[in-house]
């Protein structure tokens, strides 16, 4: 099960053992079909010999089974629950999956099997005229096939256990880092200090996907004829007001709807306050960037708290791919959440 020391270990044991109980129950067939005490045949020497061989090498593996077997209690035991999520002790081991406590059993039932032939072979062995050969033999079939069944089990626990680990640790990883606990976190612990930025991999999935879907709203602000609502991700890579074919676009809130206000209100050359000129002029900045970098500066605007200076100097950064793009992203994200709780 799982691919860890211990197991690996009884594995490269378990398929010795298939191999030479295989050559033993060969020569098991032969010598209870061939097997003729009295007779001093070239054959019957030859088999007697083979019994010698076959004796000792079932008599090895049964005891490196018996030894295996204990290995595997405490593995379950001991070594397994801390990989398994909820299993704190061997029966949340062995119901990871179906396999476990099938495996159990025929590694439980097979010991007096194993028990009976190592006690028949010890009384052979002690009388001078092998009493209970060949008859001990036909044990050796048995065994083989057992100790199949439980390679084979111990493969199927295996593969299956090991998904579910994968899916169980895949869980835990987003448990530890939910999207709705982040800004939270952010809150009371300045950012990356409890996080580290590798765990940030789904995290920048999420985002990516969130900012993808976002709706802004497109504000045509050269000529001040159109405004529309948009999700960023079904926007083309650069950007054209439908109505004059401008390229000068400003990105505002989905809900903002002063800002075309404003916009008409510049083109009629009226005076603006103080406020909507600080908003034109925001406006005006962004309006720049996406003549200037496209759907991009689009994406970067989309971002939560990400004005016209940040996002500039994020598209002026050299940026590798996608995944450093809206790393960048996160990382002024959080500086925003984190200096709002500030000030707020
Ligand atoms: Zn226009």
């Amino acid at each position: 099960m799982f691919a860890d020391h211990w197991i690996i270990a009884q594995l490269i044991g378990q398929a010795c053992s298939i191999f030479l109980l295989a050559i033993a129950s060969w020569i098991s067939l032969n010598i209870i079909r061939k097997w003729e005490p009295v007779s001093a045949t070239e054959l019957q020497i030859k088999l007697e010999r083979q019994t010698y061989l076959i004796s000792s090498l079932v008599r090895y593996v049964l005891f490196f089974q018996i030894i295996s077997l204990f290995v595997f209690l405490f593995t379950v035991n001991n070594h397994l629950p801390g990989l398994i999520r909820g299993a704190m002790c061997a029966s949340g081991t062995l119901t990871v999956n179906t396999y476990g406590y099938p495996l159990l059993f025929i590694k439980i039932f097979a010991i007096p099997l194993y028990a009976t032939y190592l006690f028949m072979d010890h009384l052979d062995q002690s009388e001078a005229e092998y009493p209970l050969t060949p008859h001990k033999f036909w044990f050796v079939i048995p065994i083989f096939i057992m100790y199949i069944s439980d390679f084979i089990i111990t493969q199927y626990y295996d593969e299956d256990g090991k998904r579910k680990i994968k899916i169980e640790i895949a869980k835990k990883s987003e448990e530890n880092y939910s999207p709705l606990s982040l800004p939270i976190l952010d809150k009371i612990v300045p950012h990356n200090i409890l996080r580290p930025i590798v765990k940030d991999k789904s995290l920048l999935e999420i985002i990516r996907e969130r900012i993808l879907s976002t709706a802004i709203r497109l504000v045509c602000i050269y000529n001040a004829d159109w405004e529309g609502i948009r999700v960023v991700k079904n926007l083309p890579d650069s950007i054209k007001c439908p109505e004059c074919g401008s390229t000068l676009i400003s990105v505002a809130y989905r809900g903002d709807s002063d800002l075309y206000k404003i916009i008409k209100k510049k083109k009629k050359l009226k005076k603006l306050t103080k406020e909507e000129s600080e908003i034109w002029n925001r406006a005006w900045k962004s309006a720049s960037l996406v003549q200037n970098y496209g759907k991009k500066a689009i994406i970067v605007l989309a971002s939560r708290g990400v004005g016209p200076t940040v996002a500039s100097r994020i598209l002026r950064k050299f940026i590798r791919n996608d995944s450093e793009f809206f790393k960048e992203l996160l990382k002024a994200e959080r500086e925003y959440q984190r200096t709002r709780s500030f000030w707020d």
